[in-house]
């Protein structure tokens, strides 16, 4: 038996999610089986747990599109008992059942060997959010972003994937800016390392197809008119990665900043990132990331906890990453 958290959809009862008892029986196909010792909330996870986005395309379905743990079974290759893995995304909790439960079977070919930098338990305070932020500083980089460019804009910053984004880059000598929806959270981001705090307000609503030009590059986390606006004041060859949707999936903008302004629009996908981006960017997370600031970003709940702690995180009350110790 092992205890997992159960989405379900049913005519009679509609939408649900609880807390189960489950048994081998109920594993899916895969080569490596996974005695997890942490999993996370991301945003899609919030999602899925709360039904507020169709994330889930089975059911029941295990949510935890993370999970860290050490290998109890495996006909793979490439790792055997007793091996410290993490695991994120490849569809695991929207399609394959995912990490928010104490066992997972998986295809080896989805995992990832923990890095010796982190415990488990960190790995998981990175998460899929940190390991897109680590994705979003990589492809500034690809772009020619360098730190004496200028300063780089983070949306959404009292977030997850906004907080690794602004500690990594300050570790790495760049000029943050923090855009949050929260002056309240605007010691904790410059202790991660963010120069300026802006209120978010001022990218939220329908702007100019071209405003004055200030970021020399951007994380943005948040889409639809925020992204257009960052867009908009973003310098001459500036370059925006964006990776989230919390404000919303449009994209309400002109092709001025690009045609006018040569500015670069980089999509960042984590889900379906092969297996040699990953490699890469769990390297650099070894690197760059200042292991010590993920304590402050991080709080760690036991698994009976994870679905009301899903609701705050839709409602947008919770600050940067969320831990989730699957065995208490
Ligand atoms: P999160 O921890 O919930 O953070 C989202 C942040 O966005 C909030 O903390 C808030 O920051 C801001 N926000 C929320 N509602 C907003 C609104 N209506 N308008 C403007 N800002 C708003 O989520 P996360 O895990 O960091 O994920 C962030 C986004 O990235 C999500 O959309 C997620 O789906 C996406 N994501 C994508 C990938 C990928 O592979 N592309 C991977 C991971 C995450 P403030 O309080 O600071 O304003």
């Amino acid at each position: 038996m092992y205890k997992a958290i159960v989405i379900n959809k049913t005519e009679a009862e509609g939408y649900t999610a609880h807390q189960m008892d489950l048994d081998d029986g109920d594993l899916p196909e895969g080569d490596v089986t996974v005695k997890v010792a942490y999993s996370t909330l991301n945003y899609k996870d919030g999602l899925a747990i709360t039904g507020k986005g169709p994330v889930v395309r089975k059911f029941p379905m295990v949510p935890g599109i993370d999970l860290a743990g050490t290998v109890m079974s495996s006909t793979h290759a490439d790792f055997k008992v007793g091996d410290a893995v993490l695991l994120n995304g490849w569809g695991v909790g929207e399609g394959h059942p995912g990490g928010l439960a104490q066992k997972a079977r998986l295809k080896g070919d989805w995992l990832v060997p923990l890095p010796v930098a982190f415990k488990p338990e960190q790995a998981m305070a990175i998460g899929t959010a940190g390991y897109t932020a680590m994705l979003c500083v990589m492809a500034l980089e690809r772009q020619g972003v360098t730190p004496d460019k200028g300063e780089i804009l983070v949306t959404g910053a009292a977030g997850g994937v906004g907080s690794v984004a602004v500690a990594i880059l300050a570790k790495l000598g760049y000029t943050v800016v923090a855009s949050t929806g929260r002056p309240s959270e605007g010691e904790y981001l410059k202790t991660l390392g963010a120069a300026e705090i802006v209120d978010r307000a001022q990218f939220s609503e329908p702007g100019r197809p071209l405003g004055k030009e200030r970021w020399a590059g951007a994380v943005d986390t948040v889409g639809s008119h925020t992204l257009a606006n960052v867009c908009a004041t973003t310098k001459y060859r500036g370059v925006v990665t964006c990776c989230g949707l919390a404000q919303g999936m449009d994209f309400p903008a002109t092709v001025a900043p690009f045609i006018l302004r040569g500015v670069t629009l980089v999509g960042i996908d984590s889900v379906m990132a092969p297996k040699a981006d990953r490699l890469a960017a769990w390297s650099r997370l070894a690197t760059d990331l200042d292991v010590s600031k993920l304590e402050l970003i991080t709080h760690q709940i036991g698994l009976s906890e994870a679905i009301d702690t899903a609701d705050e995180l839709m409602a947008g009350k919770i600050r940067g990453r969320v831990v989730v110790d699957v065995n208490r």
